[in-house]
């Protein structure tokens, strides 16, 4: 099985969260064992997801049963269950899967799903919090933190870089980011009316929308200013 971003995956516990991730990984085409420990839930889902099996994940026969180890991703998606979270990452980790995805429900849990084989820990209510409060603030329109100090946002810019071609705005000296695309507030006839790639000949206008990259603190500073 290779590792390409449409490899099968396994995704144990079926909450909301694991629920929503096996039923988006199924509609974009990736092939989904999906399980969950209660049997209610599973049958709930049967119509939903074409495999969706019940099973208690901390037993290693039933994951064996499974053939768990012909799977390359797994995402372990129980909450709660704190223990259970930390006995399935631990196991699925013995059994040698290589790229195994756990959701945290505070620090100290996500501490230990490290600790004990996860290769990466995604805390949903912490980064969906943060996100929110980004976009609650200043213009930022929508918000990707592509790194722990790296993001990519959309706003429309301060006035103080609009009305001049894109190399004359400072934009890297004076505020750090780039604008990577632009859609136009009013197109001009004939252009196209949804994004397009920003040059050094762009010329902004106000209430136009950009995309813009650079360091967290300097692209929140460019989205809060008029
Ligand atoms: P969410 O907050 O996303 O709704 P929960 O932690 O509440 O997530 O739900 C996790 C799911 O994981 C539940 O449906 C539960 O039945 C399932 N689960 C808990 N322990 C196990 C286990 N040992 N094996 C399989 N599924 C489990």
């Amino acid at each position: 099985m290779a590792d390409t971003p449409t490899a099968p995956v396994v995704v144990i516990g079926l909450g909301r969260f694991g629920t929503a991730l096996a039923v988006e990984l199924d509609r974009r085409g990736t092939e989904v064992l999906a399980i969950d420990g209660n049997p209610a839930v599973v049958q709930k889902l049967a119509g939903r997801l074409p495999h969706v099996v019940t099973a208690d994940s901390t037993d290693a026969e039933a994951l064996h049963q499974l053939d768990i180890t012909a799977f390359h991703r797994a995402v372990v998606a129980i909450g709660t269950d704190i223990q259970a979270s930390i006995l399935t990452t631990a196991l699925l980790s013995d059994l040698g899967i290589r790229d195994i995805w756990a959701k945290a429900v505070n620090a100290q849990h996500a501490g230990i799903l490290s600790r004990v084989g996860a290769h990466h820990v995604v805390f949903p209510e912490n980064d969906m919090g943060e996100r929110v409060a980004h976009l609650l603030s200043g213009r930022i329109l929508d918000y990707v933190e592509v790194d722990a100090d790296f993001a990519v946002i959309k706003t429309t810019p301060p006035r103080d870089v609009v009305g001049v071609p894109l190399r004359e705005s400072k934009l890297r000296s004076r505020w750090g980011v780039t604008v990577v695309a632009v859609k136009p507030q009013a197109p001009a006839p004939g252009a196209p009316r949804g994004f397009t790639y920003a040059t050094p000949d762009t010329v902004l206008a106000y209430g136009d929308i950009v995309l813009v990259v650079g360091a967290i603190d300097k692209v929140e500073r460019f989205a809060e200013t008029d």
